[in-house]
């Protein structure tokens, strides 16, 4: 099992920043991807929207559910030396080379959790 750990308030907060475009689909993020314009979609000029989903209560309560149903898993893996922890706060690309750098390195399969 592959743990990507993200501190929560950085979570928190690139969840929050999401920014959807209702036109072209395309996403952005006000702090780490942000439009040209405040809110408005660099391809086609539409007025970008916040997901339902990326509401804060909603994030809220799937971090909550995350560390009642996944982290148990989590430390079970922990516990039977079959973690790998990978430090979720670098940049995604970086992310995504550690993550495959260590399923060379074991083997192993990863499952989405949370
Ligand atoms: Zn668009």
């Amino acid at each position: 099992m592959i743990l990507i750990d993200v501190d929560y308030n950085q979570l928190l907060s690139r969840l929050t920043g999401r920014r959807t475009c209702p036109t072209c689909g395309r996403i952005y993020n006000v702090h780490l991807q942000p439009p040209r314009v405040a809110e408005t979609c660099d391809l086609d000029g539409s007025r970008l929207v916040t997901r339902e989903d990326d509401s804060d209560a909603v994030i809220r309560e799937r971090l909550t559910a995350y560390e009642q149903q996944t982290r148990p898993v989590a430390e079970y893996y922990r516990r039977s030396g079959r973690l790998v922890w990978v430090d979720g706060s670098m940049p995604v690309d970086q992310v995504t080379e550690h993550v495959f750098q260590e399923i060379e390195r074991h083997g192993v399969i990863t499952a989405e959790g949370g």
